[in-house]
């Protein structure tokens, strides 16, 4: 019996335990380690931070999925590798072996080396940490919306600008029922490049700046921070190499994704970040008994932006080459596309969307087939 084995349960391997519940190979055992039950979507995260959303709607129950695919599961964290033996070192189980390694297991925020920055900010990831800070923050200012918030995002990509469209929304609707004023509210976002979302074109930049700018949204623009610091009421301070400094009462960290260290130092060969070097066949370069998908993998040939679209894209192809490897059959190249769509969710239930130098919103028509497209998604992991 052959041992396959899949690290994290992020979007790749999502789609792989669903596909191979479809059609499994005989004579394979499979197995799944994951340090969370329910895995967020997401392209439903920022939704669920406005209040569109429940928890379940936009999380994958991994159990039924393993339970559904004849997966045995670990519910546990992966923290390094032996690539000689070929095992899984995990922080509460024995070693587990494998023949095939799979790992999805998606990125975090690069703190870097700034002072204060761990202890004082909260990180988008691990997902489930930043809900947790979330719903402590909504029940704070909905026992006591009469008090001031002051709150930071640092990173103008995607997922900060989402995130400060919804934050903004979801605050905004409990000061409204509260009938309190809704410059109770001071939200700042920073920035280290000259525009948000520098990756896409910048019409899309200066569309995305002008709505939060309408919001009240404070924007800071070639902004580093170089320290976090607390004073003794717990308010949050922020110093920026340019002589800035912000105080708040919460920091979100949303800032370039970054790698865990053990995947390295087990030896594979990685990127300058640390993520995973893949060839086309979403195989290690350096070790041809592990696969990687999603923000932890870097295609060689075809280095993308780290974003859930692309992690979704490779579950397919990913599952077709560790059958295909099980089988000993030759692998087949996948090209993740060059230019692709997408869809930010600008917190009132409109949406904008994206592709190349071409950009067309905010609407609600445009919410609604990404909430359609959302859905859908989701409901293949249902019941
Ligand atoms: C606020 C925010 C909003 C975003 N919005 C969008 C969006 O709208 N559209 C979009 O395309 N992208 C978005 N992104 C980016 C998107 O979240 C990531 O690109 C995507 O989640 C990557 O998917 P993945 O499969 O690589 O990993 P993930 O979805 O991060 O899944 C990894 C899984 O592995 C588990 N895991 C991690 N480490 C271990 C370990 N050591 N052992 C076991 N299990 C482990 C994790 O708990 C998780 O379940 C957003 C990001 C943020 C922060």
């Amino acid at each position: 019996m052959k041992k396959l084995v899949l690290i994290g349960g992020g979007h790749s391997h999502a789609i792989a335990l669903k596909k191979w519940g479809m059609n499994p190979l005989s004579e394979v055992e499979l197995t799944l380690i994951t340090n969370v039950v329910k895995t967020p979507y997401s392209g439903m995260l920022p939704g669920y931070i406005a209040g569109f959303y429940s928890f379940d709607q936009c999380h994958i129950d991994l159990p039924s999925l393993a339970k559904y695919s004849h997966a045995k599961i670990y519910i546990d964290q992966a923290i390094g590798l032996d690539l000689e033996k070929n095992l899984v070192i995990c922080k509460n189980n024995s070693p587990i072996p494998f023949d095939l390694l799979s790992i999805d297991i998606g990125s975090t925020p690069t703190v870097l080396s700034i002072p204060g920055a761990i202890e004082h900010t909260i990180a988008v990831k691990p997902i489930s940490k930043l809900l947790q800070y979330w719903h402590q923050l909504i029940e704070e200012i909905q026992q006591n919306p009469q008090q001031k918030i002051r709150l930071a995002i640092v990173g103008g990509g995607a997922g900060g600008v989402e995130l400060a469209f919804n934050i903004h929304s979801h605050l905004t609707q409990i000061y409204q029922q509260a009938n309190q004023p809704l410059n109770q509210l001071e939200l700042h976002l920073i920035h280290s490049g000259k525009r948000l979302l520098s990756e896409r074109h910048p019409s899309l930049s200066r569309k995305v700046e002008n709505l939060l700018k309408k919001l009240k949204i404070h924007l800071h623009f070639n902004e580093t921070v170089d320290q976090v610091d607390e004073t003794q009421n717990s308010i949050k301070k922020i110093s920026c190499k340019s002589g800035l400094t912000l105080e708040c009462d919460r920091i979100f960290w949303v800032t370039q994704a970054s790698a865990s260290p053990w995947l390295k130092q087990a030896g594979l060969t990685t990127d300058k970040r640390g993520f995973i070097l893949v060839n086309d066949n979403l195989q290690s370069v350096s070790h041809p008994q592990v696969f990687a998908a999603g923000d932890i993998a870097t295609m060689v040939n075809y280095p993308r932006p780290k974003a859930g679209v692309f992690a979704v894209r490779q579950g397919q192809p990913l599952l077709e080459n560790l059958k295909r490897s099980l089988e000993e059959k030759p692998l087949k190249p996948f090209i993740p596309q060059k230019e692709f769509l997408i869809l930010i969710g600008t917190g009132d239930q409109k949406a904008i969307a994206s592709k190349a130098w071409f950009n067309i919103g905010p609407n609600s028509l445009l919410w609604r087939w990404k909430d359609y497209i959302d859905q859908k998604f989701m409901k293949q992991f249902k019941n």
